[in-house]
């Protein structure tokens, strides 16, 4: 068994209407002024307000960040800290999706240690104490609320870059899931895809403890269950609180070990076309599992077993053939791309130019490479494998 060292954090609040404790938490922390970071849709969607009204109410002063959006770069960042350097905030909350809590993680790197946001690409590089954070996840998906990292992209580059510290994780982590009913139909599909590859991916990495495979095994528990049933029944709380709940604890199993392939070759997408992460990492999913079937067939086995309906009547194919089947057909029942040609923001031009396509391939294959999250990929992976990947992606 692989040896580690792990600190359970953050205290993690989780029941419906409990956005309404937020106030209450943030006068134990003994704070007084609270920056709220939330992304436009969040206001819109009536969910800061709520929060807002929660810190009003025990006489916290609050200044709300709102000039961000998804994947949230060195842009947002700056404007955010300008923003904290007038307001002098003794707490931050991100209330909101992966990008709000991202983004306040990335204002609490500047604000409190100076610099600029490139000064803290990698891990451990903050250079003294932060300011407590509040983590309220308005979507089911990335797990940021349980996590030392913000992904913060460069604004030239597009480069998304993992800024991890143990000082930069929240304090407190309050999962709502009411706060989840009112997010797009798209968005429950993306994020809820991108938590599954995260229980997935952290199930078989090289960094998996005995602590991340209880977390992943959780998590894939309750995601499996949980995401038909969001798509079938919205309005379902306690399948809304299975997916909250999946997600965070896949982002504990993200913590406590690593991710690998699927995310690796979903970055340059992501960077390179624009696709949403969800849908990017969802379409490679399949493929990075086919790839490391070889050497983690096992673990796979391992999974399918979780899985209630299969318990009872195991699947005739390889599990991880299973897998692949299943997940397969939650992308399709969530209404995203399977291949990559049949995705809106694949090139026009490229399309029916075998020579384009290739070179696009290529491109993406290179960046996907120098990807940190391959190295944890269980199988090696190289350039050339990789570039196979995606060109299995482009159809069916
Ligand atoms: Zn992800």
């Amino acid at each position: 068994m692989q040896a580690f060292d792990y600190q359970l954090r953050p205290r993690i609040l989780f029941g419906a209407g409990f956005v309404a404790r937020l106030g209450q938490l943030a006068c134990e922390l003994g704070c007084l002024r609270a920056m709220v970071i939330s992304d436009p849709g969040v206001v819109k969607a009536g969910l800061y307000s709520l929060g807002e009204k929660s810190l009003v109410d025990v006489g916290i002063h609050v200044q709300g960040f709102h000039d961000l959006s998804e994947n949230p770069t060195n842009l947002h960042v700056e404007r955010g800290v300008q923003a904290a350097k007038e307001f002098q905030p003794d707490l931050l909350v991100g209330l909101g999706g992966g990008s709000s809590m991202d983004c306040a993680k990335g204002i609490n790197f500047l604000y409190s240690c100076g610099g600029k946001i490139q000064d803290y690409w990698g891990v451990g590089k903050a250079t003294g104490s932060m300011l407590p954070m509040i983590a309220i996840p308005t979507t089911a998906g990335t797990g940021s609320e349980t996590q030392s990292f913000a992904l913060i992209s460069d604004s030239e580059t597009h480069v998304k870059m993992a800024c991890g510290d143990p000082r930069a994780a929240c304090k407190i982590a309050i999962l709502d899931p009411m706060l989840t009913l009112t997010q797009p139909a798209m968005v429950t599909a993306s994020t809820g895809i991108d938590a599954l590859t995260h229980a997935l991916e952290t199930f078989v990495c090289n960094k998996r403890t005995p602590i991340s495979e209880c977390y992943s095994r959780e998590a894939w528990q309750l995601l499996s269950e949980g995401f038909s049933q969001v798509f079938q029944t919205p309005g379902d709380i306690e399948a809304r609180g299975r997916m909250q709940l999946g997600a965070c604890f896949a982002g504990m199993a993200i913590e406590a070990s690593m991710l690998g392939a699927a995310h690796a070759l979903a970055n340059p997408l992501t960077a390179v076309l624009g696709i949403p992460h969800g849908q990017a990492v969802g379409l490679m999913m399949p493929h990075a599992i086919r790839f490391n079937s070889l050497a983690v067939e096992d673990r796979y086995e391992e999974l399918v077993k979780l899985m209630p309906h299969w318990h009872t009547s195991p699947p005739k194919s390889r599990a991880s053939e299973a897998i692949v089947a299943v997940f397969s057909n939650w992308m399709k029942q969530a209404g995203l791309a399977t291949t990559l040609e049949t995705l809106p923001q694949w090139p026009g031009p490229v399309m029916g130019d075998p020579g384009k396509t290739l070179s696009l391939l290529r491109e993406l294959a290179s960046s996907a490479s120098k990807q940190w999250t391959a190295t944890f990929n269980p199988r090696p992976v190289t350039e050339s494998e990789m570039l196979s990947m995606y060109q299995s992606a482009l159809t069916a």
